[in-house]
């Protein structure tokens, strides 16, 4: 049974044009780096395991950028979290020297410079993102699509792409796995006639009439197919549904 909150955030996720999902990952990895920065960054064990992954990987480096720049105002935490992974790396390039030498040839010593172990940040979205989605399928199998966390859903924009996928791929029951291709359907249907309209109006009124990002079907058809979890959030104001 979802605590309530989890409801609250649920219910703030859905609020929001585009994915859920993908607004509540967002949330909870900004959060995730947040505490990194403010209460990790001399943490041994965090430093070994950004040492061995070489760091975060690109969209968790940019996003850490950002979270730091807003949160902090600098980028002293950053810097903190990574001197080892900086003092490791002089290391690692010192072996790949050494392997070329060795006559091993410049694939053994790019090998030296592969990451040991996942992005922190990827790793703790997964686990977050498993555990949502476990809660939204527990809760519409307890309650049926009609239960609070269903209604919720059923008013929203919807899963992007690849949450869907990942929904499915949890197998949830059949019915309940029904009424969300049925929901993704009918949004993407509409979707599909909002776009047709916007084109039409542009070639009646011409480039003055310029689609606004914010909730147009055009940027919202980006995220929905390729998910939007990683960036900034793309629609700052709260649209509900498609
Ligand atoms: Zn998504
Ligand atoms: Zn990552």
């Amino acid at each position: 049974m979802a605590d309530t909150l989890f409801v609250s955030e649920f219910r703030s996720a859905c609020e929001h044009a585009g994915c859920p999902f993908c607004a509540m990952s967002r949330r909870r990895t900004r959060r995730y780096l947040g505490s990194l920065l403010h209460e990790y960054t001399l943490a041994p064990d965090i430093h070994e395991s950004l040492a061995a992954s070489v760091g975060f990987c690109a969209r968790h480096a940019l996003l850490l950028r950002q979270v730091s720049l807003a949160e902090q105002g600098d980028g002293l935490g950053v810097g903190v979290l990574y001197e080892t992974v900086v003092e490791r790396l002089v290391e690692r390039i010192g072996s790949a020297i050494a392997r070329l030498d060795r006559s091993g040839g410049p694939e053994e010593a790019a090998a030296a410079l592969t990451p040991e172990g996942e992005c922190l940040a990827c790793a703790h979205e997964r686990r977050d993102e498993q555990y949502d989605q476990s809660l939204f399928l527990e809760d519409l199998t307890a309650h049926g699509c009609e239960g609070p966390l269903g209604s919720l859903y059923a008013a929203s924009a919807g899963a992007c792409v690849p949450h869907l996928r990942r929904l499915l791929a949890a197998r949830p029951r059949g019915p309940v796995a029904r009424w969300l291709l049925e929901h993704g359907r009918r949004g993407f249907q509409v979707l599909s006639e909002r776009l047709r309209d916007e084109v039409e109006a542009h070639a009646v009124h011409g480039a003055a009439v310029r689609p606004r990002a914010n909730g147009e079907a055009w940027g919202l058809v980006l995220v929905l197919c390729a998910g939007d979890a990683h960036g900034p959030a793309v629609f700052a104001t709260p649209t509900q549904g498609r």
